[in-house]
């Protein structure tokens, strides 16, 4: 069932949704945002969140067809309209499977005289047996393989829904991930428990109330909210101690219990002061002090050294990689020497290990398989000892996963992860460590666009279309980065006074 959400016969009546109670779950500033803030603060999700996003529906595509391949369609004009309808198929029982039914019900759910309506569009309900009597179980769908919270809360509110309409409910489930045969890698058995549902509505409810704004959490959720942007400018004027690399939650309670609750407060005193916070090691007391001087006196502070030999020139290495089963594997491999000279390899299925120039005048490799990019890799930096460097420890990830072994074996034990040495060494006033702030912030000029997301599409375009033009954005791209990987380690080794 597809429905819109036109306006309600009930406009006035305050409105809950599945979404908003999974939102003040996990995060209660974004639902409070969503209603109070200002909408011009409101960013658009990065590429790689709505790629995320946009992953997420095509899975649950894939395991509906795996799962009930026979699917009817039936538009509905407006949401009172699927709720009319989704309410006929499951009180008559005429259909085995609904996809994305319209649920509904008011009631008051506080202490005022207040009715809300309450609605959720569960991903799936089931007809099923359960004890002797035909009943529809609630099935929430994840990409993830991992349950949360919020999921089984999710599913309470449905079964809570079906129940307040009328309807027999069994035990929801929720499907996780994907197996091989595009069937769900997981079926988690839903227990369902009232008070943890009326915990969240009457949160929720409580949230939508009141005029005070809540706190600003950093935390791994934010990459996938509009107001990222906004947050973090916030944080940083605040002087919130979160901004610091590597303060968490736990760690920001722990510092604002010992009185640090700003980042000008943690760069006045010491490290051997930070030593008494709870949770704080000699590693993490150097680092943090460091970072915090580093955003108050906005440039970089030395916290440590570069190991000898990472002094040493040697290839700077970058890849792409793109989905291939249950792992990623690259499309696209770039490397360069210490001065920047870079070659760029990427796959073409239908290619023998050709070159190919693009009309910027890049000559790229064109390899078979995936063996034949580290192949071509594995010529280029030839049989010598010189470090790769590389930007976390991802592509040693990658490169343990799809390389051939013999390769592998050889080029292993020259990755250096450029990344853990600058973290180990230096503290900058930035967010994060992304090679696309890190190196900009050191003074590296980033040609053309900074965004993977947009170079795989330029790619995926050219095995389309054989568009040379969007081939050539994707490489420049790629040599953007591993350029930019040598602008880092050529100014980290260039340092010769730390503070
Ligand atoms: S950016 Fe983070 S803290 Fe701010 S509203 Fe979004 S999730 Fe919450």
């Amino acid at each position: 069932m597809s429905a819109g959400h036109g306006p309600s016969s009930q406009a006035q009546a305050p409105l809950v949704t599945a979404q908003m109670v999974r939102m003040a779950l996990t995060c209660e500033r974004e639902l409070w945002l969503e209603r109070y803030g200002d909408p011009a603060l409101r960013g658009t999700l990065s590429l790689a969140a709505q790629t995320l996003i946009e992953q997420g529906r095509e899975h649950e595509i894939a395991i509906q067809q795996a799962e009930f391949p026979e699917v009817e369609r039936v538009p509905v004009e407006s949401w009172e309209a699927g709720v009319a309808l989704t309410r006929h198929a499951l009180t008559t029982g005429e259909v085995a499977v609904l996809w994305h039914g319209c649920l509904e019900h008011s009631a008051p759910l506080d202490l005022t005289d207040r009715v809300f309506v309450v609605r959720g569009q569960p991903d799936c309900l089931q007809r099923v047996e359960y004890l002797g009597e035909p009943a529809y179980r609630p099935v929430e769908i994840k990409r993830r393989r991992e349950p949360e919270e919020a999921d089984w809360v999710q599913l309470d509110l449905y079964t809570w829904l079906l129940r307040q309409m009328g309807i027999a409910t069994a035990p929801g489930e929720l499907w996780l991930g994907m197996d091989d045969l595009g069937r769900p890698w997981g079926r988690l058995p839903h227990e369902y428990d009232e008070d943890r549902l009326m915990t969240a509505l009457l949160r929720t409810i409580a949230l939508l109330d009141t005029a005070q704004e809540p706190p600003i959490w950093i935390k791994q959720h934010c990459s996938f909210c509009p107001w990222q942007q906004h947050c973090h400018t916030e944080a940083s004027q605040r002087g919130q101690v979160d901004i610091l690399s590597g303060v968490g939650p736990t760690l920001r309670v722990n510092l604002e219990a010992a009185g640090l609750a700003s980042v000008t407060a943690i760069a006045a005193c010491s490290p051997d002061d930070l030593l008494q916070v709870r949770g704080i090691g000699p590693d993490t007391a150097r680092r943090l002090h460091a970072s915090a001087r580093a955003w108050v006196e906005q440039r970089p502070i030395w916290h440590g050294s570069l190991p000898t030999p990472c002094h040493r020139a040697g290839w700077m290495f970058d890849l792409e990689t793109q989905q291939a089963g249950e792992q990623n594997a690259p499309w696209c491999m770039g490397w360069c020497d210490s001065a920047g000279n870079t070659q760029i390899a990427l796959l073409a299925p239908w290619a023998n290990m050709e070159t190919l120039t693009l009309p910027d005048g890049q000559m790229i490799i064109l390899a078979p398989d995936v063996a034949s990019l580290w192949t071509a890799l594995d010529e280029a930096v030839g049989t010598g000892d010189e470090p790769i460097y590389h930007w976390s420890a991802y592509d040693r990830t990658v490169l343990r996963n799809s390389a051939p072994p013999k390769i592998r074996e050889r080029l292993a034990p020259r990755f250096v992860d450029l990344l853990t040495v600058c973290r180990n060494a230096v503290s900058l006033p930035l967010p994060g460590w992304s090679l696309k702030d890190v190196a900009p912030y050191l003074g590296f000029p980033w040609p053309g666009g900074d965004d993977w997301l947009l170079a795989y599409q330029d790619y995926c375009t050219w095995l389309e279309n054989s568009d040379v033009e969007a081939l050539a954005r994707a490489c420049a791209y790629q040599r953007a980065d591993v350029q930019a990987l040598a602008w880092v380690w050529r100014w980290l080794v260039g340092q010769k006074t730390f503070s």
